[in-house]
């Protein structure tokens, strides 16, 4: 099953694509005798465990649907309850083109790299990546796959990782590179408004094989940028979710970003950084595109 976070006549609502029509999910649980749920993270919180019963459910049942193209994605995760926790330097060929620019350094990272993007509202599919000049002259795209947490754990066995999966969607880690620099901490280069694309939707885990092998890609103005596949991240994912749950709680709806492959715009010579105007589109093979229209003021 696909979520959605969409807007409708103005109005705010969660929902289920299937193909290209959206139902409603409070509807849905409703007609099941459930609790209605006011945003995504309490939704995976409540119902992570029923969503094979909520898909089979909705298969016998007829529901009022609406036309993908008649709604406004918003991001799947719009607020997040905590910053979005993102790996650094999780793909070889990224690795190599970051140190070959002496921005970072040391090589292939020997325990994965966290930091986390400190974001009020995730921007949706088809808005608007939007800056000022004024904070920052160097903004760069990353697409990543980002794993959304389905249940609350802590000390988690590699073997028992998929458990604690909802499922996947796309973000395309938007990074001020000269604040990256300049702060010497990458928060404040991460975090700025409109810097965490995501969507368009959330996958179910039950869709995605797993170990997840996908293409990932990304391109700018129709150009090929980044293409790779998520079976080259250097922590993956269940080893991800073992490591940083070593005395680290996480819990339903938490977000974690895997990282970026190589092809970000500052790894080209000359840097192909993005302009006012630019469509950044970021692609992962099963889960969809996120397309993004860059705004510099
Ligand atoms: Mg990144």
């Amino acid at each position: 099953m696909r979520f959605v976070n969409y807007k409708y006549n103005k109005r705010e609502y969660l929902g289920v694509l299937i193909d290209d029509k959206v139902i409603e999910l409070n509807k849905i649980l409703v007609s099941l005798g459930k609790a209605r749920v006011n945003s995504m993270s309490e939704f995976i919180g409540i119902y992570n465990d029923e969503i094979q019963y909520i898909e089979n459910s909705i298969k016998g049942k007829e529901f009022e649907t609406i036309p993908l193209v008649d709604v406004k994605l918003s991001a799947p995760i719009e607020r997040p309850r905590r910053n979005v926790f993102c790996l650094g330097k999780n793909y070889v060929e990224h690795v190599k083109e970051v140190d070959s620019m002496g921005a970072s350094g040391d090589g292939i990272p020997k325990a994965p790299i966290y930091f986390t993007k400190a974001i009020n509202i995730c921007t949706g599919d088809m808005d608007e990546i939007r800056f000022s000049k004024s904070v920052t002259k160097k903004v760069d795209y990353e697409a990543e796959l980002a794993v959304v947490i389905g249940k609350e754990g802590i000390n988690i066995k590699q073997e028992e990782a998929e458990d604690y999966i909802f499922g996947y969607t796309i973000i395309n880690d938007v990074s001020a590179r000269d604040l990256q620099a300049r702060h010497s901490q990458w928060f404040k280069g991460k975090s700025l408004d409109t810097f965490c694309p995501m969507g368009p939707t959330i996958v179910h885990k039950r869709e995605i094989p797993f170990p997840v092998e996908l293409n990932i890609g990304s391109s700018v103005n129709g150009e090929v940028r980044q293409n790779s596949n998520t079976k080259n991240l250097i922590f993956n994912i269940a080893y991800i979710i073992s490591d940083i749950s070593k005395g680290f709680t996480i819990k339903p709806g938490d977000i974690i970003s895997t990282g970026t492959p190589s092809g970000v715009g500052i790894g080209f010579k000359p840097e192909k950084l993005l302009k006012n105007g630019d469509i950044v589109e970021c692609n992962i093979e099963r889960i969809g595109k996120l397309t993004n229209t860059v705004v510099v003021e």
